[in-house]
């Protein structure tokens, strides 16, 4: 199988994240697409991020209609700070046989020779990074044959945008599925806390 892995923090999960696994999934003849959410992100560590297990629901349902995308809880039920690295030996480890194909975005991409243990990453996955409006796609420093870049459909989407826009009372109809909308105010998240303060990054 070539399975596809998108990994993010999903808070919440929105359309720039799924054109981009959809766009992968397609030109790349992907059997499979798993959304893996992040246990506690570690460059997002002094961030206030919502509970995993909400963005892991949100994550479920945004998904849900797509039979290629299934989500995984490797990283929400590991201890710790989530490190790629160790996504892609757990799903390796689960799936010996599969290919693994990395989805990461343009500003995820250029972060890349920073994560922790970056010469075994190559050898467990290709890396496919994806365009994202407001940044550039560089494959300066990365190798060449792991690293494939590529143009998707502009979605100038940020989850940051998404949380402020509901501490604010603006709308996030059509920026993030129905479903994850109609989440997101039955839980009340992203509500301001008491300082007045929207909980984004
Ligand atoms: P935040 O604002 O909280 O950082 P985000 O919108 O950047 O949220 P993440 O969960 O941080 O979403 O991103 C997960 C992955 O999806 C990253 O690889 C990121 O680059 C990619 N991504 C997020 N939004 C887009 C988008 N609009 N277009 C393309 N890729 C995206
Ligand atoms: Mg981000």
């Amino acid at each position: 199988m070539r399975l596809g892995v998108m990994g993010g923090t999903f808070d919440p999960i929105h359309h720039g994240h799924l054109v981009a696994a959809s766009e992968v999934q397609s030109l790349y003849g992907l059997d499979e697409v798993v959304f893996v959410p992040t246990g506690e992100p570690w460059q997002k560590a002094d961030k206030q991020v919502s509970p995993a297990e909400d963005r892991y629901l949100m994550t479920v349902v945004a998904t849900a209609s797509n039979p290629r995308f299934t989500v995984s809880r490797v990283d929400i039920d590991r201890e710790g700070p989530t490190y790629t690295i160790d996504t892609l030996r757990d799903l390796h480890a689960a799936r010996p046989e599969d290919e693994l194909f990395f989805i990461t975005g343009a500003d995820a991409l250029a972060q890349i020779l920073s994560w922790k243990d970056v010469d075994e990453l190559w050898e467990l996955a290709h890396f496919i990074g994806v365009t994202r409006p407001g940044y550039t796609l560089s494959e300066s420093g990365l190798p060449d044959e792991k690293v494939t870049l590529q143009e998707i459909p502009a979605m100038a989407i940020s989850s940051t945008d998404c949380r402020e826009r509901v501490a604010d009372g603006e709308p996030v109809w059509y920026l993030v599925p129905d479903g994850v909308v109609q989440y997101i105010n039955k839980y009340a998240l992203y509500t301001r806390s008491e300082e007045g303060k929207p909980t984004t990054t």
